[in-house]
């Protein structure tokens, strides 16, 4: 993308769009790796440990808006990222989805998944009554371990070196 394509894109973002402002670095963010057009950071909440969040910085609304290339890129670093994170996290799967109904933001959840509740929907729970609440805020101190824990990884890998 040309620094015009990008101006052009974020013209359309909302002006207090936090992932336009993590993408930024305006806002800081646990990063496990960046290029010069995604950035791949720590969820605060994450659903376990591991989870990795990937953004376009220029913003796009939805998914779907993501020019082809941009898309290829988002899911070849979760490619990269899932066999780190079966692996350092114990996880028999690893998911990936885009959501969005938080941040109007398009981003990539990556989530190891340890139990297969960890990604699921209600509509799949037989118990009628469920209540949901935020998964635990993780310390800082913690998610800047976890983040060099997969960083280093990466690169030990040779994967993004
Ligand atoms: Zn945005």
């Amino acid at each position: 993308m040309t620094k015009d394509q990008l101006t052009q894109a974020q013209q359309h973002a909302p002006a207090d769009c936090l992932f336009c402002r993590i993408g930024a670095k305006s806002v800081p963010s646990h990063v496990v790796h960046e290029s010069d057009r995604i950035l791949a950071f720590l969820d605060i909440h994450p659903i376990r440990r591991g989870h990795v969040v990937i953004i376009p910085k220029a913003h796009h609304a939805y998914f779907d808006d993501l020019p082809g290339d941009l898309a290829a890129e988002i899911l070849g670093l979760a490619r990269e990222l899932a066999p780190i994170l079966r692996r350092r996290y114990d996880a028999k799967r690893v998911g990936f989805m885009f959501t969005g109904t938080d941040i109007a933001h398009a981003h990539a959840h990556v989530v190891p998944m340890v139990e297969p509740t960890d990604l699921t929907s209600r509509r799949y729970i037989a118990e009628e009554q469920l209540s949901f609440g935020p998964a635990p805020r993780m310390s800082d101190k913690e998610l800047g371990a976890v983040a060099r824990e997969i960083s280093t990884a990466l690169v030990a890998e040779d994967r993004f070196p």
